[in-house]
């Protein structure tokens, strides 16, 4: 089988440190699954990787509407707070109503969204949607009351254009890839901000990713590091951490993306075409908490 060019990301890290076993079937397993003439089990893997959860579809969804506010230039008649909560809502219970009720949508097309805890528990309980339209109204109130939300729209920030936010550096002869959030310059000082909207708690891998985003942007927009203003905006418990970075932080980072990469590599068999050793070398996780959430859990021997 021909795989993808090896890439490393955030998110690729994150789940190899989480288990071994989920990294194998979420980047290889299920690898050419929407493809009629790929496996029963590859096809099924890449359904199961698909699901989503109410948390994760909330947080997709805010990120689109603010991405579209400040795209279409924020205009206060439009985009206010009553209108993103329920047209982000609205989709919510689309999305509820159709993986409870029609799965086959996402079955045979799972390009599709399913919801996790539609597909595994058969039910989604009214406490749990009441705790996340609470949880949607307290991230959309947040939102129109942050600094960054009234610091761009009162002062008329330029805000750059979606294609410089998705990038790559190279990190060697490996694509490590990046997607910012928001970047805006204040035209008098030329200094860059850089907000990561979080919808979820505080985790100290928050800054690390920061930091690489920084790193990128000194080397590929020119501008030292005094120059570039790093924001990370907790939406949901309304928290604002703002980190102006030094060059031991970009140093510590590299660090951190160089053993990860070298560690990512060792589990290939053929590293120049990205081709994984055998499942065999993929270990369970001992950590039986991460199993409960796991998407894969239907179709892993441990559980
Ligand atoms: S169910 Fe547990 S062991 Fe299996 S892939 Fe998921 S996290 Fe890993």
């Amino acid at each position: 089988m021909k795989y993808p060019e090896f890439r490393w990301s955030f998110s690729k890290h994150k789940t190899l440190m989480t288990c071994q076993a989920k990294y194998y079937k979420q980047y290889y397993q299920s690898h050419n699954g929407w493809r009629e003439d790929t496996s029963a089990l590859g096809r099924h893997t890449y359904r199961l990787k698909n699901l989503t959860t109410l948390e994760i579809e909330v947080g997709n969804k805010v990120h689109q509407f603010i991405e579209e506010v400040f795209m279409n230039s924020y205009q206060p008649g439009i985009h206010t707070e009553e209108e993103m909560f329920c047209s982000i809502w609205n989709e919510i219970m689309v999305l509820v109503e159709t993986s409870l009720h029609h799965p086959e949508v996402w079955y045979e097309d799972p390009r599709n969204k399913m919801l996790f805890e539609a597909y595994y528990n058969s039910e989604i309980p009214d406490s749990k949607l009441e705790e996340t339209k609470e949880r949607l109204k307290q991230i959309v109130q947040n939102f129109f009351q942050s600094d960054t939300f009234r610091e761009v729209t009162q002062n008329h920030y330029p805000v750059w254009k979606t294609s410089e936010k998705f990038r790559h550096m190279m990190n060697g002869n490996i694509k490590v890839q990046i997607k910012m959030d928001l970047l805006y310059s204040d035209k008098k000082t030329k200094v860059v901000h850089l907000v990561d909207w979080k919808t979820g708690k505080i985790r100290e891998e928050d800054r690390y990713q920061l930091a690489l985003y920084s790193h990128y942007i000194s080397h590929a927009f020119k501008r030292d590091l005094s120059q570039i203003k790093l924001v990370n905006e907790y939406l949901l418990d309304n928290q604002r951490k703002d980190y102006q970075l030094q060059q031991i932080d970009i140093q510590n980072m590299r660090e951190v993306v160089a053993n990860s990469i070298s560690y990512m590599q060792s589990f290939l068999e053929v590293p120049d075409s990205n081709v994984p050793l055998d499942q065999s070398f993929f270990e369970q996780t001992a950590n039986e908490q991460v199993c409960v959430f796991c998407s894969f859990k239907e179709i892993c021997k441990k559980v």
